[in-house]
């Protein structure tokens, strides 16, 4: 661990419930001694709230809290956008995949935050495309897509996902298999497009503003766009059967869909490591936007920076060790729906009955 592991001094209570947290008086704290661990940093400052009486530590603050194998966090994260996937990533690294499976939904959980703490509130100053990648979860039968909204910058705004029917060619085999399965977990909502379109929309684009937005010719796109009657689209199609050049006005999502599946594993075709569960892959893609925003040039011949240097977000591309020097705390970052479901882990997958949901543990 570098400098990320220098403990800054608490500036506000940890815990959610604290009374200071709706305070205008100062928040008080004191010191309470120090504990020893056996990695580093070695002792970690104790503190005590004057106001909840939580006890906290240094550590609190760290990304790195509760994590036995913290030291992992930043190579995992460049194996993450490298297209290792995590059985490959484990041997490697002489941990459990289950190991690199936490530390990676860790970083997701990270990923999601600080792309919310950075991004525009604002009006986007760029036109926007907007496009959904196809790929899936659990098996062939339950497509689904990650639907992404980047601008001519390449800044990626934001993106969900949207469960799919599988269709096109099948064989009757797969065709009763697929009736059995829909029969035994339900069918994915028919309008699920336009409802997860929407709410992207939504959340990047502020009431009262005028977009220009690109797609392809999906039918839920306007549908998504009328509902949001408080914002001007100005919406401009290209078929999805034009040339995917540099020309085509579609590029810039394009290019994104190509350096996402260039770029993680669970998404290469034919793949076998492809994501169990969805909520994975949105995990995942939390990191890859993190990546691409702030960290990968736009071009890597120019070398002019990562996107977000171009939208003056940042002046210079930022490190991973950066990145991760802050933890960030889901109630301190105002978010909710779906970016809160996503945060806690709370996306189904219909073919596991059982998701496992996250809850923070000790610390707050
Ligand atoms: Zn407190």
């Amino acid at each position: 661990m570098s400098h990320s592991s220098i403990p800054p001094t608490p500036s506000f209570c940890p815990n959610p419930k604290c009374d200071s947290r709706a305070n205008s008086q100062p928040w008080r704290f004191k010191k309470k001694g120090f504990f020893s661990r056996d990695q580093k940093p070695f002792r970690i400052q104790r503190y005590l709230c004057h106001h909840c009486g939580r006890n906290f530590s240094s550590q609190t603050f760290s990304t790195h809290y509760w994590l036995r194998r913290a030291d992992l966090l930043e190579p995992l994260f460049y194996r993450l956008v490298a297209c290792s996937g995590f059985r490959q990533i484990a041997r490697e690294m002489h941990v459990s995949k289950t190991t690199i499976q936490r530390l990676s939904e860790h970083l997701g959980r990270h990923c999601l935050l600080f792309h919310e703490r950075l991004r525009p509130r604002d009006a986007p100053k760029e036109p926007l495309v907007l496009d959904g990648f196809r790929t899936f979860e659990h098996s062939q039968y339950w497509p689904f897509d990650l639907n992404l909204l980047v601008g001519s910058s390449h800044y990626v705004y934001g993106f969900n996902d949207a469960e799919l029917r599988r269709s096109g060619t099948m064989r009757p085999a797969q065709r009763l298999k697929r009736s059995i399965l829909e029969e035994k977990y339900g069918r994915p909502d028919p309008q699920a497009t336009r409802k997860r379109v929407e709410e992207l929309l939504r959340r990047v684009i502020p009431p009262g503003s005028r977009t220009i937005l690109r797609s392809d010719e999906h039918r839920a796109y306007p549908q998504a766009m009328r509902r949001l009657r408080d914002r001007i689209f100005q919406h401009e199609t290209t078929s999805s059967r034009m040339s995917r050049t540099t020309q085509n006005p579609l590029f810039p999502v394009n290019l994104a869909d190509l350096l996402l599946r260039h770029s993680s594993a669970n998404h290469k075709r034919e793949t076998i490591a492809f994501s169990k569960r969805r909520q994975g892959a949105l995990y995942r893609v939390a990191i890859w936007v993190v990546w691409r925003n702030y960290i990968k040039d736009r071009s890597e011949n120019r070398r002019d920076g990562p996107p977000a240097k171009a939208l003056g977000l940042i002046r210079r591309a930022l490190d991973v060790d950066e990145i991760l020097r802050e933890r960030l705390f889901p109630d301190r970052e105002g978010i909710s729906g779906w970016l809160s479901a996503c945060y806690f882990g709370a996306i189904p997958t219909r073919a596991i009955e059982h998701c496992g949901i996250h809850r923070a543990r000790h610390s707050v």
